[in-house]
């Protein structure tokens, strides 16, 4: 297969990770026989300092022509003083609307030996491995009218959703459960939330095309304290936008390093795929990163953008045998492990990739 993957590296750790999570990709098409074309270009403060906008043009064009769009993360505090359209971050958001990107998927799970680098118990999280879907581009966060009253005595916010939103997001989590282990958790207030009762509508009515598929329902305020409680529970949890925003984060949160998370955001034309994680300004240029959610993406950009689900398995192996084999960034160690950088990381996760027989599946 030959493909066009935009490469929009970013600020701070971002174009560590997006090289480390390059190299990956070349290791794939190495292996599988694809031929992966990585065109790069500037957003956000790396941008800004060549006297562009956030978002030039030219990198949005790029987007649009490309099969995926991989990106390291935005935000300098160079720029955090500007007026809001000259803040890096406003490319991320430009990005998404403008590709109409309405599914973000952000799957959580616990890598075995990094079992006890979250905050919950072992036997409480072990076995976790949960993908929570958002809708990403409608409800509270977009809905009007909203504002402030004229006098300041009051604030507004306006939560719609239609048939047609909630039924695209809940196909993609049929589609997705049926590559999982069939189960989709629809999360809403359907008991408080008309919204939600719709939400809920929607949802029952399209799981009769998925009978492959398991649904139940589960009220919001349930699903997070399950989430503490019982995190291995989950398959799919499909959700709207505020919901996911927080359920995503508790998720991710449960799992241990923020390094560690990979997401997707979806539409209808190219996907944009991101680490969780900021421009960590903090460690950037160190080569201190963990560049493993940036991988992580990677495997999800091969899974949704080029359906190569071998492929994708393949990446997601190879992380998991070198995590077993106690190999740890700065994020991640404890004293009895070896602790490498993020260039080191990835050319582990590189060797196990291209000799998978040292490296049993996870
Ligand atoms: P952050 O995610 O950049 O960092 C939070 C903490 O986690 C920091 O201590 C950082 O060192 C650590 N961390 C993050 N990624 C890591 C990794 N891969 N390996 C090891 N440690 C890692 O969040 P922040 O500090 O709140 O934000 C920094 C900048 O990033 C801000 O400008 C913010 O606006 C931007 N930001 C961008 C995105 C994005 O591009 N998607 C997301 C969040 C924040």
């Amino acid at each position: 297969m030959r493909s066009s993957i935009l490469l929009l590296p970013g600020d701070g750790i971002g174009p560590e990770v997006v090289a480390a999570a390059a190299s990956i990709l070349r290791a794939v098409a190495s292996r599988f026989g694809h031929q992966f074309d990585l065109p790069e270009a500037a957003i956000g403060g790396a941008a800004l300092r060549r006297g562009l906008p956030p978002l030039p043009d030219e990198a949005l064009a790029a987007a649009r022509e490309s099969s995926a769009i991989l990106l390291g993360a935005v935000g300098d505090p160079a720029f955090d003083k500007g007026d809001s359209s000259r803040r890096p971050e406003t490319a991320l958001l430009a990005v998404r609307r403008e590709l109409q990107l309405y599914a973000n998927f952000r799957p959580a799970r616990v890598w075995p030996g990094l079992e006890d680098s979250g905050p919950l118990k072992q036997s409480v999280v072990a076995g976790t491995d949960m993908l929570v879907l958002r809708e990403l581009t409608g409800g509270l966060y977009y809905g009007e009218p909203r504002g402030i009253a004229a006098d300041g005595a009051s604030a507004h916010n306006t939560m719609r959703y239609s048939r047609h939103e909630i039924e695209r997001i809940a196909r993609r989590g049929f589609e997705a459960a049926r590559t999982r282990r069939k189960h989709v958790m629809s999360v809403d207030k359907a008991n408080v939330l008309e919204t939600s009762r719709l939400w809920r509508q929607v949802v029952t009515n399209l799981a009769a095309e998925y009978p492959d598929v398991t649904v139940d329902h589960m009220y919001v305020d349930s699903c997070a304290m399950k989430i503490a409680l019982a995190p291995a529970s989950f398959d799919v949890i499909l959700t709207e936008n505020l919901f996911g925003d927080i359920l995503s984060d508790e998720a991710g949160a449960i799992v241990g390093s923020l390094g560690l998370l990979p997401s997707a955001s979806l539409g209808d034309g190219p996907g944009l795929f991101e680490p969780v994680h900021g421009s960590a300004p903090d460690i950037a240029g160190r080569n201190i990163a963990n560049p493993i959610g940036a991988i992580g993406s990677v495997a999800m950009l091969l899974r949704h953008a080029l359906a190569l689900e071998t492929e994708a398995r393949a990446v997601e192996d190879a992380i998991g045998s070198v995590l077993r084999r106690g190999v740890r960034t700065a994020d991640l160690v404890d004293r009895s492990e070896q602790r490498v950088g993020t260039r080191e990381m990835a050319a582990e996760i590189e060797a196990a990739l291209l000799a998978p027989a040292a490296a049993p599946r996870a």
